[in-house]
C-alpha cells in the first residue's frame, strides 16, 4: 500500500508530488516533509498490529514508512534499529533524577544512528532504480550508506573531509564504497556532492536535502513510543535529549512523534531538547535569540559528527524544540569528554557527538532547564570505537610496566 501523499515544504508550505520534485523546495530551498495518508493507515493498522510484530528492527514500522518492503532478509539492512534502552541506576542517582533512560544507537550495524536513514534511503534508491547513491558526510552518514549499500549490492560514492577520524574512513573503505577525501570541511563536501549528483544523475542522500533521511530517523521515535511511552505510565512528558549537527536526527524524531500524534496513537508529545557543541551552535544560538533565522558559524569542536557551519535542517531542528516545549542546550568539549567518561562507567561507549546528548542532560539538570522529577531519555548516537583518539582524551592513558609481579604491585599500590 502506498501511504505517501507527497511532500510539503517546511518553509513556505507548498505541496509537491514526486517525481516532480525529489529533493528540497525549488522556491526557497526548504526541507520537505513527507506527507502520509493517516486515514488510510488507521484503516489497516492499529498500534497492536505493530507492537505485536516479531520483526525486531526498524522495519517493524514498515506500515508507517514511505517505501515498499525492501526484502533483503538476513542482511545488515534488515538489522537496523530496535536499539536497546538502558536505565543505569548509577547515572540516575548521580544526577538526582527520578528516571533516566539511555537509548544506545551504537548497536546499529555500522555503529551509529545514521543507519536508520541510510537503510531507508537505499530502499528508496532501489525503488527509483538509481544506479549510484552519493552522499557527503562527516563520517557516520557515509559509513551507514556504504554499509547499507554493500549489504544489498548497491553502488555508493562518499565524500568526507580528509580530517574525518581514521576509523570512519576505514569503515567506508572496507564497505567498498568509492571514497573521496575532500580537502575542506563538511560544508564543502556537501556542496560538491550536490554538483556531482546533478552532473552524473546520481541519487543524493545528503542530510537535510533528501526528505527520506528524516523518514528513516523517525523510527527511533517509534521505538521510544513503544518501549518507554506505552510501557511506562509517565505522569509528566518525557524529555528527549539528542545531539544536533545538521539537525536531521532531531527533525526525524519530531516527525515520528507527530506521525503518531496524527494517527491518534500518542497521548503526550515528548519535549524535545537539542544539544549542540558550544563551538558549533548555530541552531542553539537562534533558539537563545528567539529567532527562526539561523546564521552560520565557523564550527570548532572535537565532536566531528556535529561540527557543522550551517545546519542543513536548521529550521525544523529549531521547531522540534520550540513546538514541543523543549529547548536547546550548549555543551563544551570538556563537558562532552566528561560525558564519555560517565557513560563509560556504566558500560556504554560513545563517540563525542554520541555522548553530547547525555552531556546536555547533565547541563540541563545543573541549570534547572528541566526538573529532577521530569522523566528523561538521552540518545547515544554513535559508538566510541569511531573515534578512539577522543576516547583516550576522555579516559587517559594506561601505565606501561615490565612484565613482573613486583612492577604490577607497584602500579596497583598493593
Ligand atoms: C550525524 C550525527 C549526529 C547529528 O545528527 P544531525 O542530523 O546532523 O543533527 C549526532 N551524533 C552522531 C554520532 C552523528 O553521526
Ligand atoms: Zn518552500
Amino acid at each position: 500500500m502506498d501511504i505517501m501523499l507527497g511532500y510539503q515544504c517546511s518553509v513556505c508550505g507548498e505541496k509537491y508530488s514526486p517525481p516532480e520534485i525529489e529533493y528540497v523546495c525549488p522556491q526557497d530551498g526548504g526541507n520537505l516533509n513527507v506527507l502520509l495518508d493517516y486515514a488510510s493507515i488507521n484503516k489497516t493498522s492499529r498500534p497492536e498490529k505493530i507492537t505485536s510484530s516479531q520483526d525486531f528492527s526498524m522495519w517493524r514500522y514498515l506500515l508507517l514508512l514511505p517505501v515498499a518492503d525492501p526484502g533483503e532478509m538476513d542482511t545488515p539492512l534488515r538489522a537496523v534499529g530496535w536499539t536497546p534502552t538502558y536505565s543505569p541506576p548509577v547515572l540516575t542517582a548521580e544526577l538526582g533524577l527520578s528516571t533516566l533512560w539511555i537509548k544506545d544507537e551504537s548497536s546499529n550495524p555500522t555503529a551509529s544512528f545514521k543507519d536508520r536513514a541510510s537503510a531507508l534511503l537505499v530502499a528508496r534508491a532501489r525503488e527509483l532504480g538509481a544506479e549510484v547513491v552519493i552522499t557527503a558526510s562527516s563520517g557516520n552518514a557515509g559509513a551507514a550508506l556504504a554499509g547499507m549499500a554493500a549489504a544489498v549490492g548497491q553502488k555508493s560514492v562518499i565524500l568526507v573531509p580528509k580530517t574525518a577520524p581514521p576509523a570512519k574512513i576505514a569503515q567506508l573503505l572496507v564497505f567498498g564504497a568509492e571514497v573521496v577525501l575532500v580537502d575542506g570541511n563538511y560544508d564543502a563536501a556537501f556542496d560538491l556532492t550536490l554538483l556531482a549528483a546533478q552532473e552524473f544523475g546520481w541519487y543524493c542522500r545528503n542530510t537535510g536535502y533528501n526528505a527520506f533521511t528524516a523518514e528513516g530517523k523517525k523510527t527511533a521515535a517509534f521505538e521510544i513510543w513503544e518501549n518507554v511511552l506505552l510501557a511506562e505510565q509517565l505522569e509528566r512528558p518525557l524529555c528527549v535529549f539528542v545531539s544536533v549537527g545538521d539537525g536531521n536526527i532531531i527533525s526525524g524524531l519530531h516527525k515520528g512523534f507527530k506521525d503518531l500524534q496524527e494517527l491518534g496513537w500518542l497521548e503526550n508529545m515528548p519535549r524535545i531538547f537539542g544539544v549542540q557543541a558550544e563551538g558549533s551552535a548555530a541552531v542553539a544560538n537562534a533558539f537563545d535569540a528567539g529567532t527562526e533565522s539561523i546564521s552560520a558559524v565557523a564550527s570548532d569542536t572535537l565532536a566531528d559528527s556535529i561540527s557543522v557551519d550551517l545546519p542543513r535542517d536548521g529550521l525544523r531542528a529549531l521547531q522540534a524544540a520550540t513546538q514541543t516545549n523543549g529547548a536547546y542546550v550548549k555543551v563544551s568539549d570538556t563537558e562532552i569528554l566528561s560525558a564519555i567518561a560517565s557513560l563509560g562507567r556504566v558500560g556504554i561507549f560513545a563517540e563525542p557527538a554520541g555522548a553530547a546528548g547525555y552531556a546536555g542532560v547533565v547541563k540541563a539538570v545543573d541549570n534547572a532547564v528541566i526538573e529532577k522529577i521530569d522523566p528523561v531519555l538521552a540518545l547515544v548516537t554513535g559508538s566510541g570505537l569511531k573515534d578512539t583518539g577522543a576516547a583516550m582524551q576522555a579516559a587517559g592513558e594506561a601505565p606501561v610496566i615490565e612484565p613482573s609481579l613486583q612492577a604490577l604491585k607497584g602500579i596497583l599500590g598493593t
